[in-house]
């Protein structure tokens, strides 16, 4: 039998300007604490580490550069750790090799550099194809200048990921669709398209707490999202998880370990890692510190996680992890949820949002959480 799989996760927490929706751990160069080549020294030797623990039982099938702006470093520093990797790894064959990229930060040289050094999927951060719209979002590029990341990227490597935000200050559903438009004639394989969402520390935050952002309603986000859906749909790709699309084939490995609770180690400030039931963060392995996690805390991310994908969550892994069935350990609210059309099984073994529930899902996992 093989080893197990692992996916692998490097946290670059550099930007050349913060957003104003953005709360991720990232700084800006001027500010930042250490320079990148010290950031990535240290990175390097935990990578070192890592293996030395793990690489006996894990061989890695996913490895995802995330950040911040991975773009926005020397392309060397990206491509020495991913290179680090290999040595400390064993890293297969058909590995899935991503990283993040900001239209402002890229040209075809460093597309070149990262495709010959390994990585064969880029994720541009393109969000939308206005530049009101990203003016206001505090981007640092122009629409055209992430559809040109777009086109660029599509040249240089083989699996392309386009990242959209809908419900977003001053986008209207006639922006969101256009732009949509212009993304898929681009063909990207791949697509992601998350609501913003307000988080405590932002700009943006402070600004609606006063008063001063004002958002598209309610109403018209769930038409974006809805519209665009079917726009997607249309043009070849299969929606897989609430906010994610791929062509068939495309979906993203990686993100889907976290999605279905499959072993992952993050490395960097901030990074999160899930194995064997134990959380741990910014280290290669867990301390004395850090216990498995209870049942009950494992089975609220179990539906927090898996009710995300399309196809629904998996009785069956629920039943392998936490040794009893699903819907008896939640008959009360899955029944009732079923009543009200917001779940259903689209098959045997499987429990999923109705396209109704697509736009409850906070309720709707909140109610079954209660049951915990
Ligand atoms: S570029 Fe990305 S990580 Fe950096 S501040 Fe903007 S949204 Fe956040």
């Amino acid at each position: 039998m093989g080893k197990e799989k692992l996916g692998i996760y490097i946290h670059v927490p550099y930007c050349v300007r913060k957003c104003n929706y953005c709360d991720f751990f990232s700084q800006t160069f001027s500010r930042a604490e250490r320079s990148p080549a010290e950031y990535f020294r240290c990175l390097v030797s935990d990578i070192e580490t890592a293996g030395t623990i793990w690489r006996g039982r894990f061989e890695v099938d996913s490895v995802f550069f995330g950040g911040g702006t991975p773009s926005a470093v020397e392309p060397e520093l990206l491509c020495g750790a991913l290179d680090e990797l290999g040595h400390a790894f064993h890293i297969t064959e058909d590995a899935e090799i991503s990283l993040e990229a900001n239209p402002g930060t890229i040209s075809r040289k460093s597309l070149e550099a990262y495709r010959a050094a390994g990585f064969n999927r880029i994720s541009v951060g393109v969000q939308s194809l206005d530049d009101g719209v990203l003016r206001i979002m505090g981007r640092i590029h122009s629409a055209d200048e992430g559809l040109e990341a777009l086109k660029l990227a599509k040249s240089v490597f083989p699996s392309v990921n386009a990242d959209l935000m809908i419900g977003t200050p001053g986008q209207t559903l006639d922006i969101w669709l256009e732009g949509l438009k212009r993304v898929l004639n681009e063909e990207p394989q791949h697509l992601s398209f998350y609501s913003l969402q307000l988080e405590e520390g932002t700009p943006f935050y402070e600004e609606y707490r006063t008063g001063k952002l004002e958002l598209p309603a309610w109403e018209e986000n769930r038409e974006m999202y809805h519209r665009g859906l079917e726009l997607i749909k249309s043009a070849g790709y299969r929606h897989y998880e609430i906010s994610n699309a791929a062509k068939p084939g495309y979906e993203c490995r990686h993100n889907l370990k976290y999605w279905t609770m499959r072993p992952y180690l993050g490395l960097g400030r901030t990074a999160h890692s899930f194995i064997d039931g134990v959380r741990f963060a910014e280290k290669p392995a867990p301390g004395p510190e850090d216990a498995a996690e209870d049942r009950d805390s494992l089975r609220g991310d179990f539906i927090f996680t898996q009710l995300r994908l399309i196809e629904g969550l998996d009785e069956g892994f629920y039943e392998e992890l936490f040794g009893s069935s699903f819907i008896s350990d939640f008959a009360s609210p899955l029944w009732e949820l079923f009543a009200q059309d917001l779940l259903f099984r689209p098959s045997p073994g499987r429990v999923a949002f109705t396209e109704k529930g697509l736009d409850l899902t906070n309720p709707v996992m909140q109610r079954l959480l209660e049951e915990l």
